[in-house]
This record gives structure tokens, C-alpha cells and sequence, in this order.
């Protein structure tokens, strides 16, 4: 096996649940379920779709937005193990996601930097927050993705590396397909048995650490 190259999701992925939709649940105006179920049955873009739910939200809400999650998101058992066994074997990690970064940084600071987080920006400048795009798709996918995971991986990993996914959700799915291995949970998970992507399901990260020591990467 060649070098190992690691991407991994954050929303349910790192954390145990969906922070845009606890945002969502806790701050935004009803009209927010409907720009949803826009996104869920694919009558828009996921970044047409996430740019309007945020747009229902005041700049002046960040600081809250922040301390909200802070206090209520949960990081999934055995990350921070998980992130020191990487290190130990000098295995590149990126965290793709499709989050905010005013969300996303504080959430992950002190155990990943942010040079190895890639995920959607905000700029609070006007009345509501505005989501800037940093990483959107390439030429090669024309999904609206926001955060583009498949672009990124494209950019990211160098050709002969063995290329490893870890997700949960529809938003992991076209990156998966490009992955040599899937590492998934819940919606992904079915999703790759049903397309036979090479795949191990995984419940906490410690069951992630459980992978790479069954394939046997070295320190
Ligand atoms: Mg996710
Ligand atoms: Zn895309």
C-alpha cells in the first residue's frame, strides 16, 4: 500500500450531529425548514441552499451562534487519539467540510490547525451573514457543492497516495467514489454497501484507529 492520505468530514463525522441544522433549529425564522427540504430533494445547490439559510441570520448573532455550539456540539469518542495516532505515522489529515469556518476553527481548535481545515467562509460586513465559497467546484464537477470535497481531493492528494475517506452523509458521497477506502457511518455507510465501495463502518474514531492498525501502517 502507498502512502496513506486521510479526508475527513466534520459535521457528523467529528461531531455527533449537524451543527447547520442546530444553528438553524436554534436561531433561524420557521422559513428555514423549506430551504431544507430545497437542499434534501435537490431542488437547489447545496451552496444555493446554505448561502439562503444563512442569509435568515443577523450578523449580529455570531458571538451567540459561537458560544451555542461551543457548549452544546459534541466531538466524537476517540478524535483527539485518532489525530495523535496520524501524527505519530506522519499521515496527512485534512478535515472537508461543508461548515462555516466561524463554527468549524473554534470547534477543532487545539487539535487540528487550520491549514489542514478546508471548509465554506462567512463575512459578517452586512446586516445577515453571507457565506463565502473558497473552495467550490472545479472544472470537473458541476454539483454546486459549496465546499467542494471532490475538487479538493483532486488538489490535495498527491496521485500515487492510497486515498482515504471518512463520512457520513449525500455530501461525502462523490468524494467517496474517488477514495481507494471509505471509512462511514449512517447514510454513507448504506450508500457504499449498496454501491460496493470499498468500505469499514465505524461508530467512534477509536474504530478508526482500529482501521490503520489492521492495515498496518508504520510509524
Ligand atoms: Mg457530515
Ligand atoms: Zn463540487
Amino acid at each position: 500500500m502507498t502512502k496513506p492520505i486521510v479526508f475527513c468530514d466534520f459535521d457528523g463525522t467529528i461531531t455527533n450531529s449537524d451543527n447547520i441544522i442546530a444553528v438553524m433549529k436554534r436561531f433561524a425564522p420557521p422559513e428555514w425548514e423549506a430551504i431544507k427540504d430545497d437542499i434534501l430533494a435537490q431542488r437547489c445547490s447545496v451552496q444555493e441552499g446554505v448561502g439562503r439559510l444563512f442569509s435568515l441570520l443577523p450578523s449580529s448573532l455570531k458571538e451567540e451562534i459561537i458560544h451555542f455550539l461551543l457548549q452544546t456540539a459534541r466531538i466524537r469518542d476517540g478524535f483527539r487519539e485518532f489525530v495523535a495516532f496520524l501524527k505519530e505515522r506522519d499521515i496527512p489529515l485534512y478535515i472537508v467540510s461543508g461548515g462555516i469556518d466561524f463554527f468549524v476553527y473554534p470547534l477543532l481548535d487545539g487539535l487540528v490547525g487550520k491549514d489542514r481545515i478546508f471548509c465554506n467562509g462567512s463575512d459578517f460586513s452586512g446586516e445577515t451573514i453571507r457565506i463565502t465559497w473558497p473552495h467550490s467546484c472545479d472544472e470537473h464537477c458541476q454539483n454546486g457543492c459549496g465546499c467542494c470535497k471532490p475538487s479538493l481531493l483532486r488538489k490535495l492528494a498527491p496521485q500515487d497516495a492510497t486515498k482515504i475517506v471518512i463520512g457520513d452523509s449525500i455530501t461525502d458521497l462523490a468524494v467517496a467514489r474517488l477514495a481507494d477506502h471509505v471509512i462511514a457511518r449512517d447514510f454513507l455507510l448504506e450508500k457504499c454497501q449498496e454501491l460496493r465501495l470499498p468500505h469499514t463502518p465505524f461508530t467512534t474514531f477509536y474504530d478508526v484507529v482500529a482501521f490503520f492498525e489492521r492495515i498496518g501502517v508504520k510509524a
